[in-house]
């Protein structure tokens, strides 16, 4: 049983029905605690009226989306990547985020090096470090599903991603989403091993059959994770955070009314999460 005060919805379980200022309108009048922003959504209302919305709204923003898409097949490339990210720590110390999520990238075009890939990962958040302390946004790696380690993300598991924060030191972190990580046999220990460094914790479900790898995401309570078990080893850290909605539903929620996603999110938080 999840306590309300700790529901952020990450926007993208609202992406077709609400720009950004909408949705800043529409979570605050539901009485959500927290948004988690996109970045191109932030671009189209533009970062200053987006600050000033949310001074005026009581919603913390739990996260930015997102960082990361480090490697690239040369040095302009990965060079671009960490002109965007830098960009990116700025808008989420405007925004005042809890964190930047780093989806790390995949293969750059043509490879199948995925050792490499790994590597420019970590050198790619190593070299943003400095920029994130500097500006106090901490950095969550989120480890995604193996289906996506060749064009989103070679970070596949908790136990990578905290190999790379044990390697990189202070000011990064991990974001865990049940939808990536429920499957692994070694979840508990490795949220155990996180403990201080879960900086961002997310929730949806895995609906059964999935039928789109990206876009079919289930509400808490329609699929086969056990949430509330996860819920219990986050909270054994120490974690006291916003949890976050995410949803990415092409077949289901984004088609229905923002209002009756925003309410059963809320149901669903209570009973599920
Ligand atoms: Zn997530």
């Amino acid at each position: 049983m999840a306590d309300l005060a700790r529901l952020s919805i990450n926007q993208a379980t609202t992406r077709e029905q609400y720009s950004l200022a909408q949705a800043i309108t529409a979570y605050s009048e539901a009485d959500v605690a927290g948004i988690s922003i996109w970045r191109d959504k932030l671009a189209e209302c533009g970062l200053p009226e987006a600050v000033r919305m949310l001074g005026d709204s009581n919603l913390r923003v739990s996260g930015l989306c997102r960082g990361g898409s480090f490697p690239a097949i040369d040095a302009a490339g990965r060079q671009t990547s960490l002109d965007d990210n830098r960009a990116a720590i700025d808008e989420a110390a405007a925004l005042g985020a809890d964190c930047l999520v780093l989806v790390a990238g995949g293969l750059p075009e043509g490879s199948k090096d995925l050792a490499a890939a790994r590597e420019m990962i970590r050198d790619g958040i190593g070299a943003m470090l400095p920029h994130a302390r500097a500006n106090k946004v901490p950095l969550a790696i989120e480890p995604l599903h193996p289906m996506y380690a060749a064009d989103r993300c070679a970070i596949n598991t908790l136990s990578q991603a905290l190999d790379l924060c044990d390697e990189l030191g202070a000011g990064v972190g991990v974001a865990v989403d049940v939808y990536h990580l429920w499957w692994d046999p070694d979840l508990q220990a490795q949220i155990d091993r996180a403990g201080s460094r879960v900086v961002a914790y997310h929730v949806c479900d895995w609906l059964v059959p999935t039928t789109d790898l990206l876009l079919d995401r289930g509400m808490m309570g329609d699929g086969v994770i056990d949430i509330q078990q996860i819920s219990g080893w986050v909270e054994n850290t120490g974690y006291n955070g916003l949890i976050e909605v995410e949803i990415f539903s092409a077949h289901n929620w984004w088609k229905r009314p923002g209002a009756e996603v925003i309410r059963v999110c809320r149901e669903r938080f209570q009973e599920k999460v």
